[in-house]
């Protein structure tokens, strides 16, 4: 399998093979078309099997570059994860002018606001927490967000880190349309529920 044959943009290939990756990797081959053909997933991978890049690429194929709305976010447990998918989703999507910000918990929320008040962002990777609360001020707009990432799903919603209600709230502020990629290292009873309650039909992808 090669990133060719997924006929990807050229400017997101082009993306790709500049940050040296030659050649999918195992979830990557599996899971990338998929995403791009819309469907709800729930991916089982570990860190360092090559997950972000995976829901990277599929979401910059998906997303149009030309609109100037929020199409896709990103929530993580944490915020150093957080910010580095942020960097992961500009450097891929280098070529294609995509529009990215890291909100998370930890800075200040005025400087969050400001950014986001310019616009134009076409994906939020953030922290629960601080991304609902933008989305109750209004600085978020979830209108047209048709990808939502739950990035290491199992800790975003364990009872350690207490975000699985912002999470359902967040949830509920999304178009009912909007597709959902579930990425986690272990299946748990909190995921099952999740994919009862919010997602359509998934496919399941084991790596
Ligand atoms: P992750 O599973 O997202 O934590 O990624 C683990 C590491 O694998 C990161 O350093 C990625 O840059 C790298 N990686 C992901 N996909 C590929 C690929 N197709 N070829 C080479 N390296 C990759």
């Amino acid at each position: 399998p090669t990133f060719e044959a997924m006929n990807l943009k050229d400017d997101l290939l082009r993306g790709i093979y500049s940050y040296g990756f030659e050649a999918p990797s195992s979830i990557q081959s599996r899971a990338i078309t998929q995403i791009i053909s819309g469907k709800d997933i729930i991916a089982q991978a570990q860190s360092g099997t090559g997950k972000t890049a995976t829901f990277t690429i599929g979401m910059l194929q998906v997303i149009e570059l030309k609109r100037k709305d929020l199409q896709a976010l990103v929530l993580s447990p944490t915020r150093e994860l957080a910010s580095q998918s942020c960097q992961v989703i500009s450097n891929l999507g280098d070529y294609m002018n995509v529009k990215t910000f890291a909100v998370t918990g930890g800075k200040a929320l005025k400087d969050d606001l400001k950014k986001m008040q310019n616009g134009g962002c076409h994906v939020v990777s953030g922290t629960p927490g601080r991304v609902l609360d933008l989305i109750k001020r209004q600085a978020v707009q979830t209108r047209n967000v048709q990808m939502l990432i739950l990035d290491e799903a199992d800790e975003l919603l364990s009872e350690t880190l207490g975000f699985k209600q912002q999470i359902y709230d967040i949830f509920s502020k999304l178009p009912p349309t909007c597709q959902v990629i579930v990425v986690s290292a272990t299946m748990n009873r909190d995921i099952l529920e999740v994919t009862k309650k919010f997602m359509n039909d998934p496919v399941k992808i084991l790596v």
